[in-house]
């Protein structure tokens, strides 16, 4: 059973100047919650994560991710944007500098990858892709359709 989002995760949301319906929405895709009262995505937070009288730790935790992803994303379209220029001038400083950024935007935001592409795809999608320490597999961290 989730709760609807009560009034300390409301306020703390709209200092952030996020709706509720837009924490919804980015939680969880939809404009249904079903999450905790507490505005964790967890729909057993209170009692679990936390007593009902001690604030939630989840929720500026959860913001802070929320922040990082879309920090991760403007970023990524910035590295995206000189490796097409890179392709479209064909000069081999192009092609470094587009390398350069990729590659601090892996040291900042995929710090367990092991490679890095700008060419590979994953089931036909195109972007910045990475190999990790943890499994067997490439995987498309920054989306060129979806940024
Ligand atoms: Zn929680
Ligand atoms: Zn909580």
């Amino acid at each position: 059973m989730s709760a609807a989002i009560g009034a300390p995760a409301r306020a703390l949301l709209r200092d952030h100047e996020i709706s509720t319906a837009e924490w919804t929405r980015i939680q969880f895709g939809g404009d249904e919650w079903f999450g905790d009262a507490c505005g964790c995505s967890d729909d057993r937070c209170i009692g679990y994560h936390h007593q009902a009288n001690e604030a939630c730790g989840c929720l500026p935790a959860l913001l802070s991710n929320y922040y990082r992803d879309q920090a991760a994303l403007a970023d990524g379209r910035r590295v995206w944007t000189a490796h097409l220029r890179a392709i479209e001038t064909g000069a081999p400083e192009d092609r470094e500098a587009a390398d350069r950024k990729a590659s601090l935007w892996i040291e900042h935001y995929y710090r367990a990858a092991i490679t890095w592409s700008l060419t590979e795809t994953v089931e036909g999608r195109q972007g910045i892709t990475v190999t990790n320490l943890f499994n067997d597999r490439t995987w498309l961290v920054w989306d060129e359709a979806a940024a």
